[in-house]
């Protein structure tokens, strides 16, 4: 998708939730999208604040949540009570390692196991949409 069809998509997004355009609304969509890490909203509005964008910390929040709610990024639960997002744009489906020591998130993508959910999904009549398959556990570093 182009810069701009990316952009009229996410006017639409945010006139069906009766915002407005702004330039902070949209340097929150730039900074979701050039990341590719899995960041908490205040670390997003760290990150802006870092690059002298003025963003509202209100502003970063409600702009997340339109982003997941249009596609846009996605929001991660990793059982901490903390939620991380990471960009759907120009990110194909994958799953994620997290370390429960450090945080540390890789991610991973494995047809075998994507086929293997589509039939077990199968066998009981069921259409899959999404998945979340999130593996938890100590990274390298942590084992030591
Ligand atoms: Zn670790
Ligand atoms: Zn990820």
């Amino acid at each position: 998708m182009t810069d701009t069809a990316l952009l009229d998509k996410f006017k639409i997004a945010l006139k069906k939730e009766g915002l407005k355009n702004t330039p902070q609304r949209v340097a929150v969509l730039e900074e979701i999208i050039k990341d590719e890490g899995h960041r908490e909203s205040e670390e997003i509005y760290l990150a802006l604040k870092n690059q002298g964008r003025h963003v509202s910390r209100a502003t970063v929040y409600r702009t997340m949540d339109i982003l997941v709610s249009n596609g846009f990024a996605r929001k991660l639960n990793l059982g901490d009570g903390r939620a991380r997002y990471e960009s759907k744009v120009n990110s194909p489906h994958h799953d994620h390692l997290v370390c429960i020591d450090c945080g540390l998130i890789i991610e991973f993508m494995d047809q075998e196991i994507e086929d293997i959910q589509e039939e077990i999904a199968d066998q009981h009549d069921f259409v899959l949409k999404r998945h979340i398959h999130q593996l938890f556990g100590l990274c390298k570093t942590c084992q030591k």
